[in-house]
């Protein structure tokens, strides 16, 4: 088999370092990839000017794929209302289209209904962030007209208004041939760039897993009730609350870092690329998804001023990694001739695998040891609520 992986991220490592595991793939090709896709004989990057006519097809296939990816994750309206509908546990709602006067009254209302301080969404993709989570009803109200002024565009008009929920955040990737699913264990992302969760959100700083839970029977039956039976990979971000676990969002595709967690966890004998064929065929339940029993971290490393605006092009020093159970994959790095340099927000996810959650944590921070370049940052508190280093 040869494999076409579509991405430039610390995910699009990892999946490939898995993926050229199993005996039946003959390559993976990462298109466009990043510094240090190309790792061993059977991982390239499609590099641009080798393909020059096909890059703008491959541009398309991504788009379509992106558009045919559901509205489950395009859609936060949808994705709530399909809750409602499969009384699968999220955080109360309502629906508003701010673009009409009344609406954007009853928005106002609502938030006063609810006992807790609310988080406001944009329905769709937009430009920069469209969720914010106002610290009480007045400010909860100007952030209602600020979207409701064009603030996220048109799109952002359409809004989820829906309670806070307190707890902790974690994430669960499964794989479902429209079937049957197998989930991975749970994983625990930090989403704020500094130690002790301070500073602004960013895309995730770091994972580990696993915790245990199970949500997901009722979204795959809702789904094929709905006619979109769902084939791949989900992703659903959960908040376990005093009062249970709650959906806060799910995702039609791999999570970054999630990914880079739970790849090193799959046991040896796992052929990822076995599995996901399995998805499409309709054989999972034969497939083999082993996962090992120890734990595995990763730890971000960020250049400097993420998830603001950062400075690029530094180069890097990358010492050898002194374990094979250390993983540093690429995710925001570029080659420029043979100089690796920091090219994004979020420059490498260094994932290990431990006995011990405690063994984990302190391998991936050996790991970060190995990377050096100017201005990089990376919190020194991952996995610290539950290890004990
Ligand atoms: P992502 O980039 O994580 O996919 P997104 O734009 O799809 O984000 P959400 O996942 O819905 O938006 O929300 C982003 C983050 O905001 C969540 O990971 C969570 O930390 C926080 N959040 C969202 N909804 C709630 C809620 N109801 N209560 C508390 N925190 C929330």
């Amino acid at each position: 088999r040869r494999i076409l992986l579509i991405g430039s991220g610390g995910r699009e490592h990892a999946l490939p370092w898995k993926l050229s595991q199993s005996a039946s793939v003959e390559h993976v090709y990462v298109f466009p990839g990043n510094g240090d896709t190309v790792q061993t004989e059977k991982i390239s990057n499609v590099v641009d000017e080798s393909i020059a006519p096909t890059a703008p097809s491959l541009m398309v296939l991504r788009d379509i794929f992106v558009r045919e990816a559901a509205e489950l994750e395009g859609s936060k309206t949808y994705a709530k209302d399909f809750m409602r509908k499969y009384k699968i546990p999220t955080a109360g709602f309502q629906n508003f289209d701010l673009g009409v006067a009344a609406d954007l009254e009853l928005a106002k209302d609502y938030i006063k209904t609810v006992y807790h301080n609310v988080v406001i969404k944009a329905s769709g993709l937009v430009a920069g962030k469209g969720v914010v989570l106002p610290s009480s009803d007045k400010e909860a109200c100007e952030e209602l007209d600020s979207f409701a002024n064009g603030r996220f565009g048109d799109s952002g008009r359409s809004v989820v208004v829906e309670e806070y929920l307190e707890g902790d955040e974690i994430s669960v990737l499964t794989f479902s041939d429209g079937k049957s699913f197998k989930s991975l264990p749970p994983g625990q992302d930090h989403k704020r760039i500094f130690n002790g969760n301070t500073g602004p959100n960013t895309g995730g700083m770091g994972v580990y897993a696993p915790t245990t839970f199970t949500i997901l029977k009722p979204t795959f039956k809702g789904l094929r009730a709905e006619g979109r039976t769902f084939r791949g990979l989900l992703f659903t971000g959960i908040m376990i609350t005093r009062s249970g676990p709650k959906v806060i969002e799910y995702n039609v595709r791999f999570g970054g870092p999630e990914t880079q967690t739970m790849m090193p966890l799959l046991s040896q004998n796992t052929d990822l690329a076995a599995v996901l064929l399995a998805c499409t065929q309709g054989t999972l339940k034969d497939a083999h998804l082993g996962v090992r029993s120890g734990y595995a971290c990763n730890v971000v490393i960020s250049s400097a001023g993420y998830p603001r605006p950062y400075s690029a092009g530094k180069p890097i020093r990358l010492d050898s990694i002194p374990s094979p159970n250390i993983h540093i994959f690429h995710a925001g790095t570029k080659l420029i001739g043979d100089v690796l340099q920091n090219d994004g927000g979020r420059v490498f996810s260094v994932a290990a695998y431990g006995d011990s959650l405690e063994d984990a944590v302190k391998r991936a921070y050996q790991g970060v040891k190995a990377i050096n370049f100017e201005g990089m940052h990376f919190r020194t508190d991952i996995a610290s609520r539950y290890a004990v280093c």
